[in-house]
């Protein structure tokens, strides 16, 4: 059980980072919901965090884009929870283009939203990670933090980035109670992957079963998709204490893509 540590999940009002929020509600952490918008579904989809799990969970709003938002929102963390013992960097982006047809604007957002901000949300909580002696940084990188695919460079540039940050840390960090390790998915059915499906089916002109068989699962050997909860379930198990000597390393749930 987490009972009693404050955790911050960004990007995580849908997808793999609002599984990874219900979970580590689960174990008993109050937690930071967090998006870029600030409406209304924002703060009912924490309400219902809190309510399914009997935790406290409240929605902060901060654009993982902006660099002092991503530092504001640890600031506003500490704040309301006295501190932050738990952080997960999910928010992501993807955008999908050969590199000499990428539009500058979209390079510069995936690199801001999926490398820089854990490099700021890192630098806000660290020091209070290590002034309370214990600490989980867990990094959603990806499969493409690991491995090249065409037409994503911005996405495995800033994965491959986020796999080097969480090292770094970990070495910055190691016998001081603070881990930093990176959850490396596979393909995960969510609305960032619907995007992908609906856009090559259309390509290809094959149905959806087909694309997703043969065009999305292609690297993916187990052709399954890992589900949010098995994502979060990884994140949680990082955050416990059983893995308080696992560090600087990554943990993939790609169904063997990564073994190829
Ligand atoms: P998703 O689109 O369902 O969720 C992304 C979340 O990030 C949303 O809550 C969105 O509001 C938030 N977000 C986007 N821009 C933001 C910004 N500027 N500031 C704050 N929040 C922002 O996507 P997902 O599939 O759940 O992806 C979550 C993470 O998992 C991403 O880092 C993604 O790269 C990674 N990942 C996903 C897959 C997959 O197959 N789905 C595979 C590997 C890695």
């Amino acid at each position: 059980m987490l009972t009693g540590k404050t955790a911050i999940v960004t990007g995580s009002t849908s997808g793999i980072g609002l599984a990874i929020a219900e979970a580590l509600a689960a174990k008993g952490c109050a937690v930071v919901i967090n998006s870029y918008s600030d409406s209304q579904e924002d703060h009912a989809i924490a309400a219902g965090v809190a309510e399914r799990h009997g935790a406290e969970a409240v929605y902060i709003k901060a654009d993982m884009s902006k660099p002092d938002d991503c530092r504001m929102l640890v600031e506003k963390t500490v704040s309301r929870f006295g501190t932050v013992d738990i952080l997960v960097n999910n928010a992501g982006i993807q955008f999908v283009a050969p590199v000499d047809e990428f539009p500058a604007e979209r390079w510069d957002a995936i690199i801001a939203i999926n490398l820089s901000s854990a490099f700021h949300t890192a630098a806000a909580a660290i020091p209070h990670m290590k002034a309370s002696g214990w600490g989980r940084i867990v990094n959603i990188a990806s499969a493409h933090g690991l491995r090249a695919s065409p037409n994503k460079s911005a996405y495995v540039a800033a994965k491959h980035g986020v796999v080097g940050l969480t090292k770094t840390i970990a070495l910055e960090l190691a016998g001081q109670g603070v881990t930093s390790n990176a959850v490396c998915p596979g393909f995960v059915l969510t609305p960032l992957v619907e995007t992908q499906i609906e856009d090559r089916a259309k390509e290809t002109g094959l149905d959806r079963e087909t694309t997703i068989r043969d065009v999305i699962l292609a690297k993916q050997p187990s052709k399954q998709f890992a589900t949010v909860e098995q994502i979060a379930a990884s994140t949680a198990f990082l955050c416990s204490d059983d893995a308080a000597q696992i560090t600087g390393t990554t943990l993939s749930v790609d169904g063997g893509w990564t073994a190829q």
